[in-house]
């Protein structure tokens, strides 16, 4: 079965609100809410771009300059852990972060300047189907992530 969630109310969650549904997800999960882990929890949630952690690290030092890389690493770990956040792939083939959303959906990112949209909708049945038949295999979800050029750029 291939997931066909739609795209749901709660998906459009605007950025700031993001903050204290993640902050309170992450305390009950027994995480404890540093000044460094929330400067970078706040980065993460506030951006509509994909940012890999050395753009997560430089720009959360800005509020917190003391912070470390490893604790970077560790909340982006832990935030992933909960589903908050996506990892993606940029063409640069480094590894990035982008706030996910709840149900099944489909990424576009910016070549030029890392913006990502979510698009829900999936014409991809007659695929799937086609590719089941000529390889036996079942196939059970997809990922899918579409690169070019955003309205902007
Ligand atoms: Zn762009």
């Amino acid at each position: 079965m291939v997931s066909r969630a739609r795209t749901s109310t709660s998906a459009r969650m605007s950025t700031s609100a993001r903050i204290p549904v993640w902050e309170d997800a992450l305390r009950q999960h027994g995480y404890r809410l540093t000044a460094p882990r929330q400067a970078v929890v706040e980065i993460v949630a506030e951006s509509g771009r994909a940012l890999n952690p050395t753009e997560i690290y430089d720009r959360a030092r800005v509020a917190y300059p003391r912070l470390g890389l490893v604790t970077v690493y560790r909340t982006l770990e832990k935030l992933e852990e909960l589903h908050l956040v996506q990892r993606v792939h940029r063409p640069d083939n480094c590894q990035a972060f982008i706030a996910g959303v709840e149900g099944h959906q489909h990424l576009l990112i910016c070549q030029n300047c890392g913006r990502v949209q979510y698009f829900s909708g999936d014409q991809l049945e007659a695929l799937i189907q086609r590719v089941e038949a000529d390889t036996g295999y079942q196939v059970h979800d997809h990922w899918l992530q579409l690169f070019g050029k955003c309205g902007e750029c």
